[in-house]
């Protein structure tokens, strides 16, 4: 790391993409098991790294996937979810972020004893908590599931409707996109949008372009998660920049599943400079270990991108952000004024 990165590190920043499941700290991780009798793999916390992370090398789904079955039952709780919610916002506070989006799937999470609500009032505690203590904004992002059923969605943004007041912003569908169409859950989409909770939809990222175009035509998706494959349908792409719609892409994650070759292949860099609004995110920091700023200080690393190119991503992050328009108003004049104040 150089001089670059310490830099980006002081600069406020947003992220509109970070999974709460993959954003744990490994001690967490080993002090709750410890806690529950849950049988670890691994002795120490530094060992147990080895597990619950993949190495920066990482170029297997696999693994990547692995890392997640390691501790996965652990988060079906909510004093758990409480206490992850907590803590990612303050690891987030601590990278200078002031603005942070989660989300989590509650349906994959209420499976043992506990109903969708008590966990997502766990994570409203957890959130509520950080934002008195750090003054971070932390919207909350609830994620239908595209391998569960549309059941599922549907109770999902019900959910999203009835605690709208408490902090969540919009609804996502994750999962497997390869098997399993967005079509499946237009219902409850339909919904969400009829009440004024905002949608993204991860598209495009292991699946094909077609997945980023039914996301926006029969989801109407606000914004894209990933839509890396954005660049094999020109038609699509030049109707991306022209009504600026947003895509959360996620460079190291790219990479950690194999969805993108190398950093060098990634579309990041044509996309931004062709306009297109692209902003930068970190999908799983706890399982990639990674931060916002190590995200960004890529963009200097492989693009050559300059400072002002990256507080340009930083501002587009912004812009994209599910917020209120007289928030992001005031996120961006506080932004470009701590700009100014570091130049
Ligand atoms: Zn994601």
């Amino acid at each position: 790391m150089d001089q670059m990165y310490e830099i980006i590190k002081k600069l406020p920043k947003a992220d509109l993409h970070r999974h709460l499941d993959g954003s744990l700290r490994t001690q967490t991780i080993y002090e709750v098991a410890r806690e529950r009798n849950y049988p670890l793999p691994a002795g120490s916390v530094d060992e147990l790294g080895r597990y619950v992370q993949v190495s920066e090398d990482c170029r297997s789904l696999a693994d990547f996937l692995k890392a997640f079955n390691t501790f996965y039952p652990l988060l079906m709780n909510p004093d758990v979810m409480e206490r992850a919610a907590y803590e990612v916002s303050e690891d987030a506070y601590n990278d200078n972020v002031k603005y942070c989006e989660l989300r989590f799937a509650p349906v994959l999470q209420a499976k043992e004893g506990f109903s969708m609500e008590d966990i997502l009032a766990g994570v409203l505690k957890g959130l509520k908590k950080a934002h008195e203590e750090f003054n971070i904004i932390n919207p909350l992002i609830l994620c239908c599931y595209r391998s569960e059923s549309p059941e599922s969605s549907l109770e999902t943004v019900k959910l999203a409707i009835k605690y709208r007041d408490k902090g969540i912003v919009a609804v996502d569908l994750a999962g497997d996109e390869e098997h399993y169409p967005a079509s499946a859950h237009k219902e409850a989409f339909n919904l969400a949008r009829k009440n004024g909770i905002q949608i993204t939809v991860h598209a495009g990222e292991a699946g094909s372009v077609n997945n980023i175009r039914e996301a926006v035509e029969v989801l109407k998706t606000d914004r894209i998660g990933h839509g890396i494959h954005i660049l094999d349908d020109n038609k699509l792409y030049q109707d991306f920049i022209q009504r600026q719609i947003p895509l959360e892409m996620c460079l190291t994650s790219n990479i950690q599943t194999t969805v993108v070759k190398s950093y060098e292949e990634h579309p990041f860099s044509k996309c931004f400079r062709d306009g297109l609004k692209v902003t930068i995110n970190t999908d799983d920091p706890g399982v990639s270990n990674i931060t916002l700023s190590h995200e960004l200080y890529l963009l200097h690393k492989y693009y050559r991108f300059s400072l002002d190119e990256i507080k340009r991503v930083i501002l587009n992050n912004v812009e994209a952000s599910f917020t209120t328009k007289k928030r992001k108003a005031l996120l961006k004049q506080e932004f470009e004024k701590e700009f100014e104040s570091r130049k």
